[in-house]
Order: structure tokens, then sequence, then C-alpha cells
């Protein structure tokens, strides 16, 4: 089998256009999506995130606020600008750029954030209804990637599941998720004992490591759809958790890297905002 290709850019390029429209039709009501994005320091690589949120938002018609401040900035600044931002009506979703400087705690800055203004989807309250099967804001990577596998048109409901990371960013929201869905889910991590057994029972695999074609095609069941949300810079260029090629051989669907999961991510971001401006309009509340 020869996989068919899960085209997360051409997804992310339709959610995107719709959501332009969207907008357009809010801004004739008086109400502009918002967003404010948090930067502290200078890593080189929430520099690039950052610099894309911002691009997005601007393509979609959103008002973009953007706060860069220094390595050196204090909890308590942080916390206090947090605290602005809550209460700005002109605000409906509010994201901090992990990592943060060692001085800062992002447990207690995430946790800062109005629940509702969290289109990260990081807070314990959005973390607590997604176990409980509640409405929450989800989190954008594990949200763009079940709007992948439910666009193969393949029912999730009584499916075999192996997500192989367990981080509270991609691996726990995405599995809670396949499960709301009905599917069988196994996690597995670094202590997994016979990860390539589990991996091979898979009928959805997700590969959330960070570590560069980790996922062999021994370890893929013939028809199998993978996910692979890894992102490896390597001299040669970004590369996936999954070694694609033979993988591609033997999986019914398949994402690429780039242009599989990386740009939904940025296309759910915008639909949380989105939601958040339409539930509570010009008030921001
Ligand atoms: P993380 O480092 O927080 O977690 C990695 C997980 O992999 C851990 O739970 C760990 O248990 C597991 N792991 C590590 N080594 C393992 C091994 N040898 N065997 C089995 N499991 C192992 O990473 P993360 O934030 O979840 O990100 C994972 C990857 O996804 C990274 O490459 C990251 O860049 C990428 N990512 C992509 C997007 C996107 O938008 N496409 C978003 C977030 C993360």
């Amino acid at each position: 089998m020869t996989a068919k290709i899960l085209d997360g850019k051409k997804m992310s390029a339709e959610i995107r256009e719709a959501i332009k429209e969207k907008v357009v039709l809010l801004k004739e009501k008086g109400i502009v999506p918002g967003l404010a994005v948090i930067l502290v320091g200078d890593n080189p690589a929430s520099k690039v995130y950052v610099g894309q949120k911002e691009k997005g938002c601007l393509e979609a018609g959103f008002a973009s606020f953007l706060h860069r401040l220094p390595e050196t900035t204090s909890q308590e600044e942080l916390l206090a600008l947090i605290d602005k931002l809550n209460a700005d009506k002109t605000v409906h979703g509010i994201l901090v750029q992990l990592p943060l400087p060692r001085q800062i705690d992002p447990d207690t800055v995430l946790a800062a954030i109005r629940p509702e203004k969290d289109v990260d989807g990081f807070h314990p309250v959005n973390i607590g209804r997604l176990v409980a099967g509640l409405p929450a804001s989800e989190p954008c990577t594990p949200k763009g990637i079940l709007r992948l596998l439910k666009s193969t048109g393949i029912p999730l409901a009584g499916k075999e599941a192996v997500v192989i990371g367990r981080s509270n960013i991609v691996g726990k929201p995405v599995a809670l998720m396949l499960l709301a869905e009905s599917a069988t889910v196994t996690i597995c991590h670094s202590k997994t004992a016979d990860l390539a057994e589990h991996a091979r029972r898979a009928d959805i695999l997700v590969a959330a490591i960070g570590k560069p074609r980790f996922v062999t095609a021994d370890m893929v069941k013939e028809g199998a759809v993978v996910i692979d949300v890894g992102i490896n810079r390597l001299e040669e260029g970004l590369v996936g958790d999954v070694d694609y090629e033979p993988v591609a051989e033997k999986a019914s669907w398949i994402t690429p890297v780039p242009g599989g999961v990386g740009p939904m991510t940025i296309a759910m971001l915008l639909e949380n905002t989105l939601e958040q401006a339409e539930k509570t309009g010009a008030s921001g509340r």
C-alpha cells in the first residue's frame, strides 16, 4: 500500500480562508478578534513561531498585539501584563510563548490567564474540562491532528490508537481527544517496554517524540494512519519522528513533515480566538 498524503498545508489554508470570511462578518458587527502574544526573551525558535502567529493573525484580519519582553522580566511583571490583558475587551485570546526564562514558573503563568482567553488550551481548567469530556478551549496541535484524522473519513470509534509521547502539549491531550472519539487508546513513552509491539497494533499511530525518524516501517501495521508531529531540525532540513518513505509504503494515510501537522496548529489557534470573539463579542467578557 502507498499512503495518501494528509495535506495539512492545504487544509490549514482552507480553514484560514473560512476564518477570514467570518471575520469580515464579525467586523460588520463591530467585533475584531484580537490575539495577544507574549514573547519573553530571545529564543530563536520562539521568535519564528511568534512571527508566524502574528502573520497568521494579520492575514485573517485579526488584531494582533505582540508583547516582547526582555529575558530579565520578572514573574511579577509578566503576571501584571496578563492581568491587564485579561481585563482588555479588545483581547479575545492570550498566548504566552513557551519556553519561559528560568526565573518564571510556566505553570503559575499559564494558570493566570483567564480560562476563556486561554486559546492555547493549557490552563488547568481547560485541561480538566478536556479530561471530563466537557466543552473546552482545546490545545491547538492536538485539535489540528483530530481535524486531519477526521478528514480521512475513517471512523475513529473502536480503532486502536497508539500515541507515542506523553507531553502536556501534544501526547496527553491528543490521547484524551482520541478517547473522546471512542478510540481504544494506548499512550507510549520513554519508559514503555516493547514500544514497537504496541505501535504495530495501531490503526492510528501518532508520533510526538522529538526524535528524528524514530518510527520505522517495522513498527507500523499495514494500512495504519500515521500522524507525524515531530519537528526535528537537522542539517539536511526539517525531519519528522517518522521514517517517512518506508512508512508511507505501508500506511494508508500519512502526514508529511513539513506540511502536515505544523500548519494546522496555527489554523486552530486562529479558530480558538475567533470562537472566543464570537462568544464574547465586543465586550471581551
Ligand atoms: P516533549 O519533549 O515534551 O515530549 C516528548 C515525549 O516523547 C515524552 O513524553 C517522552 O516520554 C517521549 N519519548 C522521548 N524519548 C522516547 C523514546 N525513546 N521512546 C518513547 N518515547 C519517548 O515533546 P513535545 O512537546 O510533545 O513535542 C514532540 C515533538 O513534536 C517535537 O519534535 C516537537 O518539536 C513537535 N511539536 C510539533 C508541533 C507542531 O505544531 N507540529 C507542536 C508541538 C510539538
